[in-house]
């Protein structure tokens, strides 16, 4: 008992949730910075919950997502970046794009990128007093089912549509419910410096990919880092990552 008011505690301290438009919250980590930490997004519909991504795991993320739903959670993986994964291993249900789910199961700082990016200096404060990040690791949590293109997600009365959006990486995962016009954009989209260089990028694929989320529509956009879009800034934010892609050819 003890130990779970201590858990609780320290994940309604360290997380913040956001709530949006309809039965959508954000899980923020506030005192990593936008490019350290990442944002999750529950999408709860009558049946079932959708948990996209899962933080940098200083803190247990499951107690906060029982605090919010009810339901049975199923958690989307968007990409194995570390920012995204950190408290995958909480959740029985996994889902992910193959093309990175070998790098769940072996989740090294070099494959998972936060080797020599994320430091102790990233913290403005730590997830509790005697926190101690000589010790971060990722705790591996292989994806126990594999998702692909155009795959739709049923949460009883709300439907997801999922799609491949490599560049940034690989397997990465975008999000969109037709109904709503609302698009999960994780690390394909955001409105701040966007990395389509690393070791496991494609740039050429990044391009397609941003062309592919513009011709969703979307009205509301919720990325993996920084604010939220609307149609306006969806656009603009799109046209100038992709007027930045060709220059760099
Ligand atoms: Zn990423
Ligand atoms: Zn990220």
């Amino acid at each position: 008992m003890m130990l779970e008011f201590k858990e609780n505690q320290m994940a309604s301290d360290w997380f913040e949730i956001t709530p949006c438009q309809s039965r959508i919250f954000r899980i923020s980590e506030p005192a990593l910075g936008p490019l350290h930490g990442s944002h999750s997004w529950l999408v709860v519909g009558e049946q079932r919950a959708l948990l996209i991504d899962t933080g940098v795991g200083v803190a247990p993320l499951a107690p906060i997502v029982r605090s919010l739903t009810d339901r049975p959670v199923i958690c989307l993986i968007s990409h194995s970046h570390y920012d995204h994964i950190g408290g995958a291993h909480e959740f029985a249900d996994r889902l992910m794009h193959e093309a990175e789910a070998d790098i769940m199961a072996n989740p090294s700082p070099e494959l998972t990128f936060w080797g020599g990016w994320l430091l102790a200096e990233s913290f403005s404060r730590l997830p509790s007093p005697d926190y101690d990040f000589s010790r971060y690791h990722i705790t591996p949590a292989p994806p126990t089912a594999f998702v692909k293109d155009r795959d739709d997600i049923d949460l009883g009365g709300r439907t997801l549509t999922l799609l491949h959006t490599p560049g940034h990486s690989p397997g990465l995962l975008s999000i969109f419910e037709a109904e709503t016009r609302t698009l999960f954009s994780t690390d394909a989209l955001y409105d701040g410096e966007m990395f389509f260089n690393l070791r496991c990028s494609n740039a050429a694929d990044g391009q397609k990919s941003l062309t592919r989320l513009l011709a969703t529509g979307a009205e509301t956009v919720h990325p993996g880092h920084y604010q939220s879009l609307d149609s306006a800034s969806f656009h603009r934010v799109c046209e100038e990552q992709l007027r930045r892609l060709e220059a760099q050819g």
